[in-house]
């Protein structure tokens, strides 16, 4: 991650520091499958120990989602500018908008010593593990396909097309989690209690600035790291 080696280039004891600092924790997974309550629920209880990486977008702002909280809206112009002149640590095209964590989001949050939470897709991750960022890369998943239907019609927020599309991006998503070196935990969110804890202990690993070589050698079942305390923030 260039602007930390720099920092520790320049200064010998600054690179330990850096060292310690805890690594990032990804979160991919299909739209509807509980990522965006779970990241919450984890932020809320540990707002000292966690930051929200606040990505760039091309689309357009939801009722209820805020400029500089949610994302930064920018146009597509502007979005390519800062493409060009390497802003962004990785960006993706999804569902016809352009997304991208830029390097300033994540300063901002690893500046403040927290955890950064990047929210991104299956392209994005990809670019992040190759680049030098410290991080784990976990993917919420659902029970079932089924299950994430049943639950995509049951908020009533998408159109029978939308929801069809969503399910075709959700099954080419789901079928990452195979991708050899990708991520290093898979959490199935059957139900949300269950998972949260497991998210938790995964948390605590990415504090502690512990990365993974997705593997997945330490999947869903908490049972491996169980005898980990849960955060207190
Ligand atoms: P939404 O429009 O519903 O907020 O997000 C749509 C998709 O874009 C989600 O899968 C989300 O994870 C992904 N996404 C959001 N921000 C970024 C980003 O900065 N980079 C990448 N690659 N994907 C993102």
């Amino acid at each position: 991650y260039s602007s930390e080696d720099a920092q520790g280039q320049a200064d010998g004891q600054k690179s330990t520091e850096v060292a310690a600092k805890p690594s990032a924790l990804v979160m991919c997974g299909p739209s509807g499958v509980g990522k965006g309550t779970l990241i919450k629920k984890l932020m809320d209880g540990s707002p000292r120990l966690f930051g929200f990486t606040c990505s760039h977008t091309t689309r357009a702002p939801r009722q209820g989602e805020e400029d500089g909280k949610h994302y930064h809206y920018t146009s597509k112009e502007d979005f390519e500018k800062g493409i060009e002149a390497g802003q962004f640590l990785e960006y993706a095209r999804v569902h016809s908008n352009i997304y991208g964590t830029s390097y300033k989001a994540v300063e901002a949050v690893a500046e403040a010593g927290k955890c950064c939470i990047l929210d991104i897709d299956v392209q994005g991750a990809r670019q992040v593990r190759k680049s030098k960022l410290k991080a784990i890369f976990v993917f919420v998943a659902p029970p079932s396909t089924e299950a994430l239907e049943q639950r995509l019609h049951g908020r009533n927020t998408e159109t029978t097309e939308q929801i069809a599309e969503r399910m075709a991006a959700a099954r080419e998503e789901i079928a990452t989690i195979k991708e050899p070196g990708l991520y290093d935990y898979v959490i199935f969110n059957d139900d949300l209690e269950d998972a949260f804890a497991q998210l938790v202990l995964v948390a605590k690993r990415a504090l502690s600035g512990k990365t993974g070589n997705g593997s997945q050698s330490i999947t869903g079942p908490v049972t491996l790291v169980a005898e980990e305390e849960p955060i207190k923030s």
